[in-house]
């Protein structure tokens, strides 16, 4: 699920070792920013008549896990059993509820659905009915265009993935992260490599418009040899996409709480330099396997069939309802999240309250850098679609951050495109830092 981060490295040190922090821009302005004051003003959008023509999606957070990845910053639990797990989809459907009976989104029907977490997969087959049956009740999804899930392979069985096709979920995205078994187990996964055959083979059985996988470049313990054995296997295993991070190590992760205990400051994960070889080299792999680069982290075999609707909707300014402990959500230009404890969570939906934990009202210039940033991350923007929709210009606005992106190679501008080259798009997430408003721009090189 979406995270934004605080702390990156500074430039001169990102070029080396990884340290500690991160710097992946999923949202703007950052979370630093969203406050308790400002939930009233999500408040008062609830009380607005329900708008025409914005798009809504609809979230809901599953924080539940078989194990903690050593990588893992998300707050997850390991140790909720089924009356647990039962009481919290009962307090998500009642949050679900009183949203959806709101002026602001009683009647609209979901144009996208996303579960995320934790691991919604870890759901027995009867939680997921129950869950997905009212959700329906509340917001109904027979018009949505994609309905994702997440799920982690070694949850998943044939009767489990069954049931995941059956409620309606058209791209299913497996964590798989890598395809060594010591990798896997020494960074802390749950599942090894065989369960990702099976679950694969028998999800493409059951027909899923897409199928996602994910990889991490720069697990502890990778190498070359091994980095390239698991791009191999991948593009064997054949995905409609694939989303490929590289590693970083936020402060609230185990291998940080490890790297603390003893006094280290480089975290033993690769360098930047070599994480950017290997995604590059995952690039070119799926490249001459027919797949198109469609993101700094996509490739897509057919990108005409294809989508990413929940992300594309979100980036240009669609609602998203999101329900559920510490979920992002998005309504009527407030961005907002949930309590991030499952207790406090818990407590405000049973008294019958939003268990909201702050909110950020977006200004029209946050919502013109956070479109523009975010679509970075494609690869490539047309300056025109931003003065046709803010009234704005990239490249009046922006002149400064484009032409230090071209001194140093990492893009260029022609006529209506600006463009990242490759060496730009594998450091995407650091240029978006100078481009963020004076006020939120914390870590710019370029200020
Ligand atoms: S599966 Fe994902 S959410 Fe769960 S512990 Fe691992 S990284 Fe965290």
């Amino acid at each position: 699920m979406s995270n934004i981060l605080e702390a990156p490295p500074t430039p001169e040190k990102e070029h080396h070792a990884t340290e500690a922090g991160n710097y992946f821009v999923s949202n703007y302005p950052p979370f630093s920013f969203w406050k308790p004051e400002f939930v009233p003003a999500l408040e008062r959008v609830l009380q607005q008549p329900a708008p025409k023509d914005i798009p809504l999606g609809v979230y809901f957070h599953i924080p539940f896990c078989r194990k903690r990845c050593h990588f893992c910053y998300f707050k997850v639990y390991t140790d909720k059993n089924a009356s647990e797990i039962r009481a919290y989809i009962n307090a998500g459907m009642k949050e679900m509820a009183k949203f959806a009976a709101s002026p602001y989104l009683n009647g609209r029907k979901a144009h996208f659905v996303y579960f995320g977490g934790g691991t919604p997969s870890y759901l027995s087959v009867p939680q997921l009915q129950e869950l997905t049956d009212r959700m329906k009740d509340y917001i109904p999804w027979d018009e949505a265009e994609e309905v994702a899930f997440e799920a982690e392979p070694g949850t998943l069985n044939e009767k489990k993935l069954e049931a995941i096709r059956e409620i309606g979920v058209t791209r299913l995205s497996l964590g798989v992260e890598h395809f060594d078994d010591h990798i896997l187990e020494s960074n802390g996964r749950a599942h090894r490599s065989g369960e990702v055959d099976r679950a694969y083979r028998f999800a493409r059985s059951l027909g899923f418009e897409h199928i996602n996988i994910d990889l991490i470049a720069g697990m502890m313990n990778d190498t070359d040899e091994k980095w390239k054995d698991a791009v191999a296997k991948a593009v064997q295993l054949g995905p409609d996409a694939v989303t490929i991070y590289q590693m970083e190590v936020p402060y609230n992760t185990g291998i940080y709480q490890q790297m603390k205990a003893e006094g280290k400051v480089t975290a033993p994960v690769a360098d930047w330099e070599t994480k950017r070889a290997w995604v590059s080299y995952a690039f070119d792999e799926f490249v001459k396997a027919g797949y198109t680069v469609t993101s700094a982290y996509t490739v897509v075999k057919d990108p005409n069939r294809v989508k990413f609707v929940y992300r594309d909707s979100l980036w240009e300014g669609a609602d998203l309802l999101s329900c559920g402990v510490a979920s992002f959500g998005h309504l009527g230009g407030v961005h907002y999240q949930n309590q991030a404890d499952v207790g406090p969570y818990m407590q405000a939906v049973d008294a019958d309250k939003f268990a909201i934990y702050r909110a950020y009202e977006a200004t029209h210039d946050d919502r013109f850098v956070r479109e523009f940033i975010l679509k970075l991350k494609l690869g490539s923007v047309h300056p025109s679609y931003f003065v046709n929709k803010f009234g704005e210009d990239p490249l009046k606005r922006f002149g400064p951050q484009l032409d230090y992106m071209a001194k140093e190679g990492f893009g260029h501008v022609t006529g209506d495109k600006i463009e990242l080259t490759r060496d730009g798009l594998l450091q995407v997430d650091k240029l978006l830092h100078e481009f963020f408003l004076p006020q939120h721009r914390q870590y710019a090189r370029y200020t």
